[in-house]
């Protein structure tokens, strides 16, 4: 390998080792970050703070995730190779490639037509054929491709979105940031049972907020 590639490989690596240090130990997560360069989905010279372990602009006003944070909101939704997954918030599409690579189909939904058209190339470019995504207000979920296995939403919620709980299949988990915008909020696990919903708080977290509607871009 070339001095400029094996520093390449180095640096990628740095997300491998934040996402260790914030407790994540499944290896399936771990390889999915190894494998997804997070360079391709930030532009600009945010490109190239890419590996950071820090949250970033994106166009529309939205922000690319920490990558501790994907990597451990990726381990708690507990996602097996069957598993049909929808993401709320595609805003650069790293969350959703992420998950492509545990998942046999991933459902992936934003308000904003420009972030779903950038996510797609990019989804394109990786070659990820088990990713759709589509412009729509996910607080209303997915109805035609329901129910699903495991859902994830990737801004802030103030309560979980009744019809999101309705998508989930019984035995599945959803992940949630509860709160408003202004405040922090609570990552929340539901898993649904038979009986109903069962809710665990995971850890603080800070998300743009989850709003109704399409996005004007
Ligand atoms: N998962 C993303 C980060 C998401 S930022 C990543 O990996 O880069 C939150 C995203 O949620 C933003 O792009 C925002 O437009 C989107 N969003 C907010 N409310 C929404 C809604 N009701 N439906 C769909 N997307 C929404």
């Amino acid at each position: 390998m070339d001095p400029a590639a094996a520093a390449r490989v180095e640096e990628r690596a740095r997300i491998v080792i934040a996402a260790r240090a914030a407790g994540v130990r499944d290896s399936r997560v771990l390889n999915a970050l190894e494998g997804i360069d997070r360079r391709l989905f930030l532009k600009g010279h945010f490109a190239a703070r890419a590996y950071e372990d820090t949250p970033l602009p994106i166009p529309c006003g939205q922000t690319i995730s920490q990558p501790s944070v994907v990597a451990l909101m990726s381990e708690a939704l507990e996602i097996a190779p069957g598993h049909t997954v929808l993401e709320v918030g595609t805003g650069s599409g790293y969350q959703a490639a992420i998950l492509s690579r545990l998942a046999r189909r991933v459902y992936t939904v934003d308000r904003f037509p420009t972030l779903v058209r950038e996510a797609q190339g990019a989804f394109g470019a990786l070659k990820l054929a088990n990713v759709v995504a589509m412009v729509g207000d996910g607080t209303r979920g997915l109805p035609m491709q329901a129910p699903f296995d495991r859902i994830l939403v990737t801004a802030a919620a103030e309560d979980p979105p009744s019809p999101l709980l309705a998508q989930l299949r019984e035995g599945g988990v959803m992940i949630v940031p509860v709160g408003r915008d202004d405040a922090v909020q609570t990552l929340v696990k539901v898993r649904r049972t038979s009986a109903g919903f069962d809710y665990e708080e995971l850890r603080p977290v800070r998300f743009v907020p989850l709003l109704e509607g399409l996005g004007h871009d």
